[in-house]
This record gives structure tokens, C-alpha cells and sequence, in this order.
């Protein structure tokens, strides 16, 4: 036979996909790495560092990665191991216990929609603080055992990691997520298949996978359209956490809210409360009404059930902040949903626009959803104020004081952001009731009994530790960015654990104004060299990759941190996420955050730093404008003395320089005989008694509930009982007033007058009366006189909203009268408003008619 030069077939590759075996005892390892309860649970996370702390720290702490990569012989070297089996084992009864508790049946259920969660630094879904805010939430949800479901993205590159050059350029790195490596399940459908939802878009679908994330006992749905059933155009959807164009921005919000609401109707899946966290999820309420409308109702009547079941978190405070479509790019969305909800298409977009009817206006998510959505709340009192403002437009007829949008300030979860250290002294001294009732202020009063030296050590030990950890990372970037050896000896040496330590650590958005503290150079300089009160600052934060302005900030910092002067003193770690956070909240002195006021809507991080024995040094805005106690922190006046920001800056910086230099540095280095500061412990003691509790997480989920979550669930049912038969009569009576409205008639107005010619005494009554034919509607209108004033800055605000009380009804005229006294003597506005007024209204606002006369 003749021999061929060459002579194979191919091979029939079978695919085989080795998973680790996991011997018996260590089956629950598998279980409580794949829920993220570690991820709040100091005892947890240490077992699985204590597997292999070497591997722990290779797998970036990632638990699912950890027993991935563990080999067969360890595992089982492991599971002879009694003292490990007896730690695994009494975690695991903890983990048991805590998820076979059943949800709190007696408060409202609520879907949670929001486009970041910050869970914990392995799971890169979240950018900054609203991803944070929106993970600690979830996490007191399953704390607190109420029935939430959260519903998000699972992106393939989620936020960027952030290095930096020698000169301080930052570089943005997005790596690619292994999904089967991260402590998340996918979601299957009962034949044990992948679960595909198909969203519409234009006149095709795209297909998400979904998975789930398990927060202790609160399921985080995530949609994921990176798979080989979508084109490349829609597979990159959910590649990036605010990135691409607006149209991906779009197709993103569209999934969000649309498909997030296919997703719960697929999983059976019905909640009381629909939560929008920030607008990028308001569409969901477009599906809501498209459902409603195909099961039957009119729009009117959807729109009541749906507004009745949703609410809206603001937390920008400017306008530019909010998403806006332009028509084109909307319609070519959206352009089919206006004739599934029995509406025209200028009505839709007449939904997302303040000025209905004006063509030029592009479709605003906020707006659309303060349209659809019964209640509205910023994230803070003052932001609660700049939100009434920001919202005005929508709601005419009305002061900006006078509209519903309340508050919720944000809190934090404290089992997240509060190191074991503290947790441990805690427990010692607080009530064993603590963490289930730990947002009473009366617990956390017992810090005053711990013995000061106790606390002045617990805070340098995790202040070594930070410094520690800092020394570790310089070494290793400066040697991977091949820097200058002398220069990070230098550096190195010159970071001193003894120096009170401030941090400044969040997104490097201009308005936070992180360059405040370089305005004088000089200055700043003296500080940080004087011999005897040495000072050190610690910065980190990312920089939007289309901020321009921003990284050129980042790039400043790190310049002037290399100068001989500030070297070692002056601090920037890069790549700023929850791990880093941690440490930094825990380990500096001082927190500081001087944002331009109101910019900063609630902000979070200060809270973080509260438990953590750190004191706030901060501008009077978002959450620190309630917080701040005298005593227990410091605080920048809230007070505008330029109206140009320059100057504004300048005189910021001074008074920063100046409370350094003649209190806190003064105080900080009072030590008495036993080496430490009475009056820094003190300071202490007061921001974790006073303020602490207030900013709990628990706090604000309790807030939710008692605000917003309850009154709307009990409207909802109230609503839909009976076969809807209150929406109906609501929505009919709207329709009624509507058509009526303007052929209402004040038929007489009877003032005495003096009040006619504008001429009124204080103190003394004058009585009105005013007859009005309602057309035929039924007790359908009330009316008010509403006095204002105008304030020293020629703003007119509310002085006094004074009733009018209905005294006659013959037919259809009625007849309404009021006595009235002024208080105050000065200059004022009088006008009467006429509303239309029903018992199952919420408020105003929700059916926003108001007619203003005089005579
Ligand atoms: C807490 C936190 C934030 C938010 O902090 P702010 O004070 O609200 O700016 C942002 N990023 C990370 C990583 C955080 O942990």
C-alpha cells in the first residue's frame, strides 16, 4: 500500500465542561457563594479567605471564582479539616436560618427598577452613588424581609477600571465579565432551558438572557442581550454602564423598563409598588399601560391604575442632568406603542413634555415619569426643595412649594460599609438588639459609655491598616508604570499613620469641586509641612470618560502630588470602587466633601464614614445640611456670598484653610498623658450617637414605607377593588370635569371695599363670598385664596392658601364665603384659584386643573 505523506481524519471534538466536584460537606460553600449575603457578612467572607488567602486575594475575592479554581485535592484536604468544617458549618446554619425566614406579608410589595447596583466591587454593575444606594437598598430589603424583587442589567463591561499615567492621565480599561465565574445563577424556565425574553423593538425583538443575583432573600433580576441570538447592534445594549450614544441610551431605557416589565409578567411576578429609581426606568409604565389597555380599560383608566402603583426617585437637582429624546430618535422606538394604549402619538410625547403641544420640546424621561407616577421624591430635604422647583413646569396652577414632590434622604447599609473592627466594638456595648432596631438613636447613645482610649485605638488600627494597604498598591502600580524609584522611596517614607488623614474620594464630576482645597498652594503647603500638626490628604475617584473637564481635575491633583512639597502628603489612588471605598471610610480622620450647593443631592459616602468613627468635614448641602451637629463634625456655610463662583471657590478654600489651621488640626493634637485627643474622641462620640442613626439604610427603607410604599398600596387596592369600580367612576369624573371645566362660571364675587381697592388693615376680618355655577357637575370644585409675597431677592412665595368654605347650594350654583384677617402688615398679592376637588384624589396634582380670578 502506498504510503501518503499525510494521513488523518478530523476529529469529532464532544464539548466538556468540567465543573469543580465539590466533595459533600463543602456542597454549602457552593450554595452561599452563589448569594451575595457574604457580601455583608464579615464571618462569611472570612470563611472563604480562609479556604486558600492567597488564592482569595488572586480571584479578587470573588467566592464563585475562589471554589472554581480550587483544586479537587485541596477541596477534599479541606473537607477533613474539622476546624474548617466546624466554621463552615456554623456559617452555614447562620446563612440557613436568615433565608428560611418568609417575607413580611403585611407591608407592600415593590419591584425595584434602577440601571446600576453596586453589591460588591466583584460584580462591576454599578458606576457611583446611585448604583450603591440602589445595591445597600436591596440589601435592607432582605435585611428588613420585605418582598422586593429588583430588576437591572448584567453588563458585559460594566464601568471602567481606572489607571493612571505618571502625569496623571487617566486610562479607562474595560475588561470583559465571565459571567459563569461571578456569584450569580442563571435564570431557566421549567424545563430547565435559559430563559430568553423577547423585547419588542421597531418590527423585530431582541433577546435577553436573565439572571439572577441573590441578595440575601431579595432576587436582583439582570438582563443581559450579549448572546448569539441578537445582531451586533443590539447585542452591545447592555455592554456599557453609560456609554455609547443616544441611541443605545435609548434601546438601554427601553429594555430597562419595558422589557423589566415583560420579564415580571414572564416570571408571574406582580408587586403593589412600581419604584423608578431615577427616570431611566420610567418607561416601564408605558407596558403597564399598554397592559392595562389590552386587558380591557379605556387609557384614563389604565393611567390611574398605573400612577396609583408608582413612584419616582429623582436624584439629580438640575435639569441638564435628566435623559431627553428628540422625536425622530424616540419615534423610531416608540412610534408603535401610542396605538396599543388607545392614544395619538403627539399625546404620548405630549406625556414627556412640560409645554404640551409645543413640537420643539424633546421627550423627557423625568418628565414622563412625574406624569405617570402618583408620588415624586428627591433624596434629601434640600433636594426634596430643589426637586418641587426643578418639577414646577409640569404641575401649573401651582407654587413650586405647594406640589407634592417630598423627600427621602438616602442612608447607607451599615452591615456593608461598617468594618468588623467597629461591628465588634459595637456589639460589645450596644443593645443586643441593635442591628434589627438600629436606626433608634437611644442604641446608639451607649457609645458614650465605651472608654475613650478604646475608640482612639479601634481608629488607628484601621488607619494603620489603610496605610498598609496604600503602601502595598504604590509599590506595585509605581512598578508596573515603571516610575521613578526615588521618587516613590521618598513618597513612601514620607506617609505617616500619625498624621490625621483626610479623604476626599467620589466621581470627579467639576461640581464637586475636588480642586477647592489647591486654591492656594502656598497656603496648603505651610499646613501640610508644619512639623508639628502633620496633615496628609488621601483623593480617588473616576472621571466620566467624556468628561473632559474632569480628568483634567484628576490630572491636577496628581501633579501637584508629585511636587517635592506635597509628595507623600498629598495622595491619589486610582481605580476607585466599593473595595477601595471601604478602606477609605474607614481609615482616614476626617471625611470631607465641598460640593457646589445644591449639587450635591444627598450624597452617601459621609454617611459610610459616620460609623465608622470618621468625622464629616463638609459644605452644608445634600445630607450633611440635616446631619451636621455642632460638635460632631465640621461644617462650610450653606450661605451664598458671591453670586460669581470663582469668588465663591476662593472663599471656600479660605474657610477650609482656616478651620484646619484654628480648630480641627489644634484639636486633633491636644493629646493628653495617655497619647491620645479628649476632644477628638468626643467629636467622635457625638457624630456616631448623634448622627449616625439617622442615616442607616434600615432608616431609609422605613421611610419609603411609611411615605410613600404604604399610602400607595393601600390607594392601589382601594382602586382596583370591586373590578376597578373606583378607577372607573375617578376616571368618568375626571373626563366630566374636563369637558366642563372651562364653561364653569363665577357667576358673582362679593368683596367689601376696601379689599376690592387693595387697602387692608392687619388684624382686622373682612369677609368674601363667591358664587359659582358648576355647569352641572356635582360639588365638583373648591376654591381658595392664595396670598404671596415677594422676598428679599424678588422671589414670590406663598404667604398663607386660605379655604373657602361652601355655605349655599341652590341648583347648580353654589356658594362659597370666607372670613379672613391679615397677620402682618407689608406689601402682598392676593388672587383666588378655583380646583377640582374629589375624595379619592391624592393630591392635586394628580388631575391638575386650576383656574385663577379675582373678581
Ligand atoms: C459610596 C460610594 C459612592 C457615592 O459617594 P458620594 O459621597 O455620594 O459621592 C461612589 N462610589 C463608590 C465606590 C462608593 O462606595
Amino acid at each position: 500500500m502506498k504510503v501518503k505523506t499525510n494521513y488523518a481524519n478530523t476529529p469529532a471534538w464532544r464539548e466538556v465542561n468540567v465543573k469543580s466536584r465539590i466533595p459533600e460537606p463543602l456542597k454549602m460553600l457552593e450554595r452561599m457563594a452563589r448569594n451575595i449575603w457574604w457580601a455583608w457578612n464579615d464571618e462569611a467572607t472570612e470563611m472563604f479567605k480562609e479556604l486558600d488567602p492567597e488564592l482569595w486575594k488572586a480571584v479578587g475575592q470573588n467566592p464563585v471564582a475562589l471554589l472554581e479554581r480550587l483544586s479537587y485535592e485541596k477541596l477534599e484536604d479541606l473537607s477533613a479539616d474539622k476546624a474548617t468544617l466546624k466554621k463552615i458549618n456554623d456559617v452555614y446554619s447562620k446563612f440557613e436560618a436568615y433565608m428560611n425566614e418568609k417575607p413580611d406579608a403585611s407591608r407592600p410589595s415593590v419591584a425595584y427598577f434602577c440601571m446600576e447596583y453596586g453589591l460588591t466591587h466583584v460584580l462591576k454593575i454599578y458606576s457611583g452613588g446611585l448604583g450603591i444606594l440602589a445595591g445597600d437598598y436591596l440589601k435592607e430589603a432582605s435585611d428588613s424581609n420585605v418582598d422586593m424583587c429588583g430588576i437591572g442589567f448584567l453588563y458585559r463591561y460594566g464601568y471602567f477600571k481606572q489607571t493612571l499615567s505618571m502625569d496623571g492621565q487617566q486610562i479607562a480599561n474595560y475588561e470583559a465579565q465571565n459571567f459563569g465565574s461571578l456569584p450569580l445563577e442563571r435564570v431557566v424556565d421549567a424545563e430547565g432551558k435559559p430563559l430568553v425574553l423577547d423585547v419588542p423593538y421597531l418590527n423585530y425583538y431582541v433577546h435577553a438572557c436573565v439572571w439572577r443575583v441573590n441578595v440575601g432573600r431579595v432576587p436582583l433580576y439582570l438582563l443581559d442581550t450579549d448572546n448569539e441570538m441578537n445582531s451586533e447592534f443590539d447585542r452591545s445594549i447592555t455592554y456599557q454602564l453609560y456609554g455609547g450614544d443616544w441611541e443605545n441610551r435609548l434601546k438601554q431605557e427601553i429594555l430597562l423598563g419595558i422589557g423589566g416589565v415583560l420579564l415580571l409578567k414572564k416570571l408571574g411576578i406582580k408587586k403593589d409598588v412600581y419604584h423608578c429609581n431615577e427616570g431611566h426606568a420610567a418607561l416601564c409604565n408605558v407596558q403597564r399601560l399598554c397592559d392595562y389597555v389590552e386587558s380591557g380599560m379605556t387609557f384614563d383608566e389604565a393611567l390611574e391604575v398605573v400612577r396609583a402603583s408608582s413612584l419616582y426617585t429623582v436624584h439629580t437637582p438640575v435639569p441638564a442632568g435628566h435623559d431627553y429624546f428628540d422625536e425622530g430618535l424616540f419615534g423610531k422606538y416608540m412610534g408603535g406603542y401610542p396605538q396599543r394604549m388607545g392614544i395619538t402619538w403627539d399625546e404620548l410625547m405630549d406625556l414627556g413634555r412640560i409645554n404640551p403641544g409645543d413640537h420643539n420640546e424633546r421627550f423627557c424621561m423625568s418628565t414622563f415619569a412625574c406624569n405617570t407616577c402618583q408620588e415624586v421624591n428627591g433624596v434629601s430635604w434640600l433636594h426634596g426643595k430643589v426637586s418641587q422647583e426643578m418639577f414646577s413646569g409640569i404641575w401649573k396652577g401651582y407654587f413650586p412649594e405647594e406640589n407634592h414632590v417630598g423627600y427621602v434622604t438616602n442612608g447607607v447599609h451599615f452591615p456593608t460599609w461598617c468594618a468588623s473592627e467597629w461591628k465588634k466594638l459595637y456589639n460589645k456595648y450596644f443593645d443586643q438588639n441593635f442591628l434589627k432596631d438600629q436606626s433608634n438613636p437611644n442604641i446608639w447613645e451607649a457609645i458614650y459609655n465605651v472608654p475613650d482610649e478604646e475608640i482612639w485605638k479601634t481608629r488607628l488600627a484601621l488607619k494603620n491598616k489603610l496605610i498598609d494597604y496604600i503602601r502595598e498598591q504604590f509599590r506595585k502600580n509605581w512598578l508596573k508604570n515603571q516610575g521613578n524609584p526615588a521618587l516613590i522611596v521618598s513618597l513612601l517614607d514620607k506617609i505617616n499613620p500619625n498624621a490625621l488623614t483626610i479623604g476626599f474620594a467620589r466621581r470627579f464630576a467639576t461640581y464637586k469641586r475636588a480642586h477647592l482645597l489647591f486654591s492656594d498652594l502656598d497656603r496648603l503647603s505651610k499646613i501640610v509641612n508644619n512639623p508639628d500638626y502633620p496633615v496628609q490628604f488621601l483623593f480617588a475617584g473616576k472621571a466620566h470618560p467624556h468628561d473632559g473637564a474632569g480628568q483634567g481635575l484628576i490630572k491636577r491633583i496628581i501633579e501637584i502630588s508629585n511636587r517635592p512639597e506635597f509628595l507623600g502628603k498629598i495622595i491619589f489612588l486610582q481605580d476607585y470602587d466599593m473595595k477601595l471605598a471601604r478602606r477609605l471610610v474607614s481609615g482616614v480622620d476626617i471625611w470631607m466633601n465641598t460640593p457646589t450647593r445644591p449639587l450635591e443631592a444627598s450624597g452617601t459616602s459621609g454617611e459610610k464614614a459616620l460609623m465608622n468613627g470618621v468625622v464629616n468635614f463638609s459644605v452644608l448641602d445634600g445630607w450633611w445640611l440635616e446631619g451636621y451637629r455642632e460638635g460632631a463634625g465640621w461644617a462650610l456655610t450653606e450661605k451664598r456670598t458671591y453670586q460669581n463662583q470663582e469668588y465663591q471657590d476662593q472663599l471656600d478654600a479660605a474657610t477650609i484653610y482656616s478651620l484646619l489651621e484654628t480648630e480641627i488640626l489644634p484639636l486633633y493634637y491636644a493629646r493628653n498623658k495617655k497619647g491620645y485627643s479628649e476632644g477628638w474622641v468626643r467629636t467622635i462620640k457625638n457624630s456616631i450617637a448623634q448622627i449616625a442613626p439617622h442615616y442607616t439604610m434600615k432608616r431609609q427603607l422605613d421611610d419609603y414605607y411609611a411615605k410613600f410604599y404604604g399610602k400607595e398600596a393601600e390607594r392601589f387596592h382601594a382602586l382596583e377593588a370591586d373590578n376597578y369600580a373606583k378607577v372607573k367612576a375617578l376616571a368618568a369624573w375626571k373626563e366630566e370635569v374636563a369637558a366642563k371645566w372651562d364653561s364653569i362660571q363665577v357667576v358673582s364675587m362679593d368683596k367689601c371695599e376696601e379689599l376690592r381697592q387693595g387697602n387692608v388693615e392687619s388684624g382686622k376680618d373682612y369677609t368674601i363670598t363667591c358664587v359659582v355655577d358648576e355647569k352641572g357637575l356635582d360639588d365638583a370644585v373648591g376654591i381658595e385664596m392664595v396670598v404671596t409675597y415677594k422676598n428679599a431677592e424678588g422671589k414670590e412665595y406663598i404667604y398663607s392658601v386660605v379655604p373657602m368654605e361652601l355655605v349655599k347650594r341652590e341648583g347648580n350654583l353654589y356658594t362659597f364665603k370666607m372670613e379672613y384677617s391679615m397677620s402682618n402688615a407689608g406689601s402682598f398679592k392676593v388672587a383666588y384659584r378655583m380646583y377640582p376637588k374629589h375624595v379619592d384624589l391624592p393630591h392635586r396634582q394628580d388631575f391638575c386643573y386650576v383656574r385663577w380670578f379675582n373678581e
